[in-house]
C-alpha cells in the first residue's frame, strides 16, 4: 500500500482529525499542521491510538508563508487538505477582517506554497454556506452562490481563487468540497467536535443537553413550512465527510482537473426528527421548548449528492441513527471534550 504523505492544514481539528483517521485507512500518512488556535495537541494522541501510527506534527499558522514551506522542505508532500481556517458564522460578522486574513490570505499562502514546493493536488474545505438561502432544494453545483455573512464569502472568494490559479497553470489539480452539516464523531468516542463554550449548533447542543451539561434545547422557530413546522438541514457523518476527502484525493492523483462539490446526504432531517433519534441513541428523554426563529435561518436546506457519486464514487454511509450513537459515545466518554 502506498505511503504518500498528505500535508493536512488544521488537522487537529475536528474534520480535519477525522480526515487523518480516514487516510491512515486508505494507507496514506498524514502530516498536520495547526496553530492548535481552535484544537487541542491531545487529538493527535487520540488519533495515533485509533491508527495505531506515529503521526508527524509541525506546529505552525496559515498566515506564516515560511512555516508552511518548512513542511515542504521537511516532508515530501504529494497532496495537501486545507481545512485550517476559522468557522463561526456569528463571529465573522463582528471580526470580518480577521476572517478574511485567516480564511482567503491563509488559503493564498497554502495554495502559494504549494506552488513554490512543486506540489500539485489539494482539496479545500468549502461550504454549502456559500449557496445562501435558496429555496430550490435539493442544492446543485450549478445552484448560484450567494453567501450571506463574510464567513461565506471568504469560502466564496477561496474557491474563485483556486478557479483562476486551475486556469493560470495547466499542471494543479484541485477539489473544492462544499459541506452541509457534519456531524457525529468517530466510532472509537476517541475524537469528536469539541466547541468552545456555549454550543451554537444543533447536534453539540443536543448532546450536552443529554448529558445534562445544559438544562434544555430551544428550538429555534415551530411554523416553518416543512414537514413538522421545524428547521431542516443535510446532516452527514464527519466520517463520510472524511472519507470524501480520501475519494477525492485519489480522484485528483489519478484524473487530474478541477473539481467542486457538494457533501451531503441528500436527505433533509429536520430539528424534531434530529431529537428523537437522539433520545433513541442515547436511551433518555431531553428537554426542550419552542423559541422564536433565529435570525438568518432558512427552513429548508439539503445537498443533492448525485455528482459526488459519479465523479467519486462516492455517498454517505452513515444513517442519522448511526450519526447520534456515535455522537453520544463521544459525549459520554469526553463530558468536557479533550
Ligand atoms: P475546527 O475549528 O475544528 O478546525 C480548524 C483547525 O484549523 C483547528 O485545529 C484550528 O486550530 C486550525 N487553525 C485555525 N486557524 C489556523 C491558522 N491560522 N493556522 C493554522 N491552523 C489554524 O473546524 P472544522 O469544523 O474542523 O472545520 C474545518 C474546515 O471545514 C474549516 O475550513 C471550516 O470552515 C470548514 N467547514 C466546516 C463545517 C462544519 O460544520 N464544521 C462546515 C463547512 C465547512
Ligand atoms: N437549531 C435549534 N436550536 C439550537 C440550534 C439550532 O433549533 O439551539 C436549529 C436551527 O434553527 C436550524 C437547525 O437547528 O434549523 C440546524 O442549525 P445549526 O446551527 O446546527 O446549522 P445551520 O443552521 O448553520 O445549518
Amino acid at each position: 500500500m502506498s505511503k504518500d504523505k498528505i500535508l493536512v492544514t488544521g488537522g487537529a481539528g475536528y474534520i480535519g482529525s477525522h480526515a487523518c483517521v480516514a487516510l491512515c485507512e486508505a494507507g496514506y500518512q498524514p502530516v498536520i499542521f495547526d496553530n492548535f488556535s481552535n484544537s487541542s495537541p491531545k487529538v493527535i494522541d487520540r488519533v495515533e491510538q485509533i491508527t495505531k501510527k506515529g503521526i508527524s506534527l509541525v506546529e505552525g499558522d496559515v498566515l506564516n508563508f515560511d512555516q508552511i514551506m518548512e513542511v515542504f522542505r521537511q516532508h515530501s508532500i504529494k497532496g495537501i487538505m486545507h481545512f485550517a481556517g476559522c468557522k463561526a458564522v456569528g463571529e465573522s460578522v463582528q471580526d470580518p477582517l480577521s476572517y478574511y486574513r485567516i480564511n482567503v490570505t491563509g488559503s493564498i499562502n497554502v495554495l502559494d506554497a504549494m506552488c513554490h514546493s512543486g506540489v500539485d493536488v489539494l482539496i479545500f474545505s468549502s461550504s454549502a454556506t456559500i449557496f445562501g438561502d435558496l429555496n430550490a432544494n435539493p442544492i446543485s453545483e450549478s445552484s448560484t452562490f450567494s453567501p450571506k455573512n463574510p464567513y461565506g464569502q471568504t469560502k466564496r472568494f477561496v474557491e474563485e481563487i483556486m478557479a483562476d490559479l486551475v486556469a493560470s497553470k495547466a499542471n494543479l489539480n484541485l477539489a473544492t468540497l462544499r459541506y452541509f452539516n457534519p456531524v457525529g464523531a468517530h466510532q472509537t468516542g476517541l475524537i469528536g467536535e469539541d466547541p468552545k463554550g456555549i454550543p451554537q449548533n444543533l447536534m453539540p447542543y443536543l448532546a450536552q443537553v443529554a448529558a445534562g451539561r445544559l438544562s434544555k434545547l430551544e428550538v429555534f422557530g415551530h411554523d416553518y413550512p416543512t414537514k413538522d413546522g421545524t428547521g431542516i438541514r443535510d446532516y452527514i457523518h464527519v466520517m463520510d465527510v472524511a472519507d470524501a476527502h480520501v475519494a477525492a484525493l485519489e480522484y485528483l492523483l489519478s484524473e487530474g482537473g478541477y473539481l467542486a462539490i457538494n457533501i451531503g446526504t441528500g436527505q433533509g432531517i429536520s430539528v424534531l426528527e434530529l431529537i428523537h433519534a437522539f433520545e433513541r441513541a442515547a436511551g433518555r428523554s431531553i428537554p426542550w421548548d419552542f423559541g422564536p426563529r433565529r435570525d438568518g435561518d432558512v427552513a429548508e436546506y439539503y445537498a443533492d449528492p448525485s455528482l459526488a457519486e459519479q465523479k467519486l464514487g462516492w455517498r454517505a454511509k452513515r444513517g442519522i441513527d448511526t450519526i447520534c450513537t456515535d455522537m453520544w459515545r463521544w459525549q459520554i466518554n469526553n463530558p468536557l471534550g479533550y
